[in-house]
């Protein structure tokens, strides 16, 4: 079988996705909890689901090693012509999917400093996967790329200009999942011009769409910005910052493990930074999160649609976005004033549309599927080199 393998390198996770030559997918595989206490599982279409028991996978190679011995053995015949690789931070220089070659790989190194948490983990993939596959073409695919159309209000701080040259701008992220709601509202609803989509998983945001094309994020320089998510506050006044360091005398690795792992959903409560943890509690400090939450949403909901001039759509998705009625509904009941009407039966079945007859906004909820896009924006970069990229 001739595939395309995609790859999702998270900080202690590492995802893969086998699609077919025309990226129809095959099987998918999750490596959880990189580590001593590893997990591995592997699905296919046809039924075919592989766990494996706990086992030392140490790192990222080991991760690829250890799910490529599992394909193996459900496609016998599989030959990997090229691996997509996702990547989060793009920086001002890639608009689009690229092929890696030696200077894209040390461009994508330059970035550690903007996303220090996340880039070096998408290299250890592309790595680990030009090591397992060195003939097939490699492909990244930047969570940044979808949003670099932005004007300059949308993408510069109001900081002295040599700080944008320098690259501290607002890049936006989650653009694959982005780019994946606006491919389908283009063949399922292209009567919808501004669109909101509410990207609500562990990580949260809301891109502005207009036909299809990002015209605002709530997230900026990094994936800190915006909407409070699972350990992320969110939007937060800068000073807050300065207080901890010169106040209370945090450092900076202290600042940075409240900002990533210890805020959001999880500080709040106390309790989880998982939404359904926080749905079944019921105590006042899960309900007082929870309100926050829906809160901060359709605050930036409404801020957005100010950038698109109005507002057609609002689009549902990523794990809370596409399985929660609850918080679908206690943000649309906020937003009446803006002509969002929800049909409580149809958000309850979790419908394509779930907004009421006459509603003047349609309320939809679409799944987000990141590992196709990288897999056909790596299909089409297959196109242009068949080959391979040349070797820089
Ligand atoms: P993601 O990062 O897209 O995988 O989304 C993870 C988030 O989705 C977590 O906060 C989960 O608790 C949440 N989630 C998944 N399923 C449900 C559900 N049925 N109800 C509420 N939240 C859910």
């Amino acid at each position: 079988v001739t595939a395309i393998l995609t790859l999702n390198a998270g900080s202690s996770s590492l995802k893969l996705g086998l699609y077919d030559d025309r990226c129809r997918p095959l099987a998918s595989g999750l490596v959880d909890r990189i580590g001593p206490q590893a997990t591995l599982r592997l699905r296919d279409s046809a039924g075919f689901d592989l766990a494996l028991p706990q086992g030392g996978v140490l790192t990222h190679a080991e991760a690829l090693q250890t799910a490529l011995r599992g394909l193996d053995a459900a496609f016998p015949e599989l030959r990997i012509v090229a691996v997509g690789h996702r990547v989060v931070h793009g920086g001002m220089e890639f608009a689009g999917p690229t092929a890696i070659d030696t200077t894209v790989l040390s461009r994508i190194a330059d970035l550690v400093p903007f996303a220090p948490l996340h880039q070096p983990h998408n290299i250890a993939g592309i790595d680990a996967a030009m090591r397992a596959f060195p003939d097939a073409l490699q492909v990244a695919c930047f969570d940044t790329a979808f949003h670099r159309g932005h004007t300059f209000a949308q993408t510069a701080y109001a900081l002295p200009g040599a700080y944008f040259d320098k690259g501290v701008r607002r890049y936006g992220f989650h653009g694959l999942s982005y780019q994946s709601i606006a491919e389908t509202l283009s063949a399922t609803a292209p009567h919808l011009s501004r669109v909101v989509v509410a990207h609500l998983g562990n990580g949260a945001s809301l891109c502005a769409l207009y036909d299809g094309r990002s015209v605002s994020s709530t997230m900026g320089f990094t994936a800190l910005d915006g909407l409070p998510m699972g350990t992320r506050p969110g939007q937060i006044d800068p000073g807050v910052l300065l207080y901890m360091l010169q106040q209370e005398g945090l450092t900076a690795a202290e600042v940075s493990d409240l900002l990533y792992r210890r805020s959001g959903l999880l500080g709040l409560s106390g309790l989880s930074p998982d939404m359904r943890v926080l749905e079944a509690a019921g105590s006042d400090a899960a309900e007082r999160t929870i309100s926050y939450f829906t809160t901060r949403i359709r605050r930036e909901i409404a801020a957005l649609a100010a950038d698109l001039g109005g507002i057609d759509g609002i689009v549902f998705t990523a794990g809370i976005g596409e399985n929660s009625a609850r918080i679908r509904a206690e943000v649309c009941a906020g937003l009446t004033w803006l002509g969002a009407a929800l049909d409580p039966a149809r958000n309850d079945l979790a419908k394509r549309v779930i907004s009421a007859e006459g509603s003047a906004i349609e309320l939809r909820v679409i799944p987000t599927d990141e590992e196709g896009v990288i897999a056909k924006s790596t299909r089409a970069a297959l196109g242009m080199h068949p080959q391979g990229p040349s070797r820089g």
